[in-house]
């Protein structure tokens, strides 16, 4: 109250993540809260790694098109330097960015900043991904999002990758990924063993 009587603004730092599947709603988290954010007249600022160019170059797009505007970065370390005198700051696709990410977080908490992240928890492999573990581990709040598992409709626990490949990304190729609830994904993971094996044994 001190702070209003004074004529300032009171600014609460805090961290909230957002962490889920693909198909799970992060992003549409994120924009939500971000939305309320500017209807309450505090100063938004979202940015998102470069690498992410999936639908357009400085939006953030959900995947039901539902879009803010925002800012492509190479390095965490910017997010300090670009948001300035910002209430509340968005960050999208978090688990591409840098394992600086957290440390930069922190700092803008300290200066009074909401910070609001997003980001998938695991990779397709089930992985911790990024600094998305560090991130959750700092937070204030952590909300985890689940997206519906495609074979038995439980909530999914991991983006199951439906082709052959070994890198870690395939960006823009959201076809291929299937939500999987932990049941279905191990079913999944037993019947590629053994029908490896099988594969091996025709060889020899
Ligand atoms: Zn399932």
């Amino acid at each position: 109250m001190d702070s209003i009587q004074s004529g300032e603004r009171r600014r609460p730092g805090r961290i909230e993540v957002v962490c889920g599947s693909m198909f799970s709603g992060k992003t549409e988290e994120l924009i939500r809260r971000l939305r309320r954010a500017q209807f309450a007249r505090q100063k938004v600022e979202i940015f998102k790694p470069s690498i992410d160019v999936r639908y357009s170059e400085a939006d953030v797009v959900s995947h039901d098109r539902n879009h803010i505007q925002s800012t492509p970065i190479d390095t965490s370390a910017s997010i300090l330097l670009l948001s300035g005198d910002t209430d509340v700051v968005g960050i999208d696709e978090a688990q591409f960015f840098d394992s600086g990410l957290p440390d930069v977080c922190n700092a803008l908490a300290y200066r009074g900043v909401r910070v609001i992240v997003a980001g998938l928890d695991m990779d397709y492999k089930g992985v911790p991904f990024g600094p998305m573990p560090a991130l959750c581990a700092i937070a204030d709040d952590v909300t985890k999002v689940h997206a519906v598992c495609v074979r038995c409709g439980a909530l999914a626990y991991v983006s199951h990758r439906t082709v052959d490949s070994q890198r870690r990304v395939l960006l823009g190729e959201t076809q291929h990924y299937e939500p999987l609830c932990r049941e279905c994904y191990q079913k999944v993971m037993q019947e590629a063993k053994s029908e490896e094996k099988s594969a091996e044994n025709l060889v020899v």
